[in-house]
């Protein structure tokens, strides 16, 4: 339960000169500078959806723990060769939750019903539509194999097995598994605590009357409802204008009240850009030009011993920086490792041709087994963010993209969303 260490102010540093980082580059950095900064704690298994383990999990029993049966029917030792069988069937029964305490000896059967241990000597059950009962009887054609229609212990999970590695996120189908075996509780991360910042003196919240010069701050709220999405803590350090005092004082206050902070805005080298001016003069940001669309300049960098990723302000910007970028950093520091999205191959609905030398995510959605794109590319077309159902990604290359030809896909849903 030890705290885990600060980062160093210097991890992202880069080497000077101007070069524009490709994406896979930037994100092997990433992963190789963060590490799980978040402590443990206990979490009931009744309500961990969602949590990230901390401790791989080992099965504490068998599942099942006994031979049981799958089927209502009766129960006997050894298979039946083809043709008519007749057993003498025994009185009592096995029912779930009341086994039977006696033995079932060669050439008997018992009623047995679906969930019941397989009583001492006995291992086949034949489903009761199969067998007809008379005067204490029962008849049966063969063949059965030996073991039909029975559950044998631990077929499902064997006793001490891992069920789980840590850094995996638990998930409703994972509370059934580890209820099965008999879990209770489970050594858990504490959520990643992140602090939301959005810069901009034009920048308001919808309900007052407002100057057409004003925007609302559209990312903070977005940016909110993605980290929640990802079982995150959310600080919200509100919207600050540009400038460079205010800008520091929230950065002071964000990294004392959480993990890592995500800024949007200001994070270029504009006039007005002060989030990267004042991450640039404490001397450990990192300008990382990123060789992707969209996305200008993502600024990087350490305050107070907490990694700071200034997101461009752009909604449309932001939103896919937060996806390709911050949530493998994100997951990494909490706990849950640096994970790539699965993506999808499937055929383009559109044409288009695109130069080398940087990536390119598009707004796209499935429509009848193909990938359409939004109509305009211009990312201050927030619209389309909702229009989409995820994001297409062009590769670096250069690349001549016509219908029907294979394309990389990501639903909203391989990003947690
Ligand atoms: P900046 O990165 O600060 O230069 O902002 C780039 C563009 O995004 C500008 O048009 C801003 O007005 C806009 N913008 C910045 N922050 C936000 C925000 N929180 N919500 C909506 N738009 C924003
Ligand atoms: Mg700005």
């Amino acid at each position: 339960m030890s705290k885990a260490p600060k980062l160093h102010n210097d991890c992202f540093a880069l080497p000077a000169g101007v070069y524009w980082t490709p994406v896979d580059e930037a994100l092997s950095l990433l992963e190789a500078r963060l590490q799980t900064v978040v402590d443990n704690e206990v979490c009931e298994v009744e309500a961990c959806d969602g949590r990230i383990l901390a401790q791989a999990v080992m099965a504490p029993r068998s599942h099942p723990p006994c031979a049981n049966s799958a089927v209502d029917g009766y129960v006997f030792s050894g298979g039946l060769t083809p043709g008519a069988h007749c057993l003498d069937l025994q009185g009592g029964r096995s029912a779930a939750g009341e086994a039977f305490g006696g033995v079932v000896s060669t050439g008997q059967a018992l009623r047995i019903l679906t969930g019941a241990a397989l009583p001492e000597g006995a291992d086949t059950v034949v489903l009761q539509e199969d067998v007809t009962v008379e005067d204490g009887k029962l008849y049966v054609n063969g063949p059965l194999k030996a073991g039909a229609n029975a559950r044998k212990a631990g077929e499902d999970v064997e006793c001490g097995a891992e069920l789980f590695e840590a850094g995996h996120r638990v998930q409703p189908q994972d509370i059934g598994v580890l209820i099965s075996v008999g879990v209770a509780e489970v050594e858990v991360f504490k959520p990643l605590r992140v602090a939301i910042i959005s810069t901009g003196a034009e920048l308001c919240v919808p309900g007052a009357e407002v100057r057409t010069d004003k925007i609302f701050d559209a990312n903070r709220p977005m940016l909110k409802a993605v980290l929640r999405r990802w079982g995150m803590d959310v600080v919200d350090m509100g919207i600050v204008p540009d400038n460079a005092k205010l800008v520091r004082q929230t950065l002071d206050k964000a990294a004392e009240l959480a993990d890592v902070i995500l800024t949007s805005g200001g994070a270029s080298a504009g006039d007005e850009d002060h989030m990267s001016a004042v991450l640039s003069k404490t001397g450990n940001m990192a300008l990382w030009r990123i060789a992707v669309k969209p996305g200008r300049p993502l600024a990087l960098g350490v305050w107070g011993g907490v990694p700071v990723f200034g997101l461009p302000g752009n909604p449309v910007a932001a939103f896919v920086c937060t996806l390709i970028f911050a949530r493998p950093a994100l997951l990494q520091l909490s706990g849950a490792g640096f994970l790539a999205p699965q993506a999808l191959t499937l055929p383009a609905a559109f044409a288009k041709t695109k130069k080398a030398g940087r990536r390119e995510y598009l707004r796209a959605r499935l429509r009848d087994g193909a990938i359409e794109v939004f109509g305009s590319e211009g990312s201050g077309r927030v619209s389309g963010l909702s229009w989409a159902d995820g994001l297409v990604e062009l590769s670096d290359q250069a690349a001549e993209i016509s219908a029907g030809q294979p394309v990389t896909f990501y639903p909203y849903s391989v990003f947690g969303l």
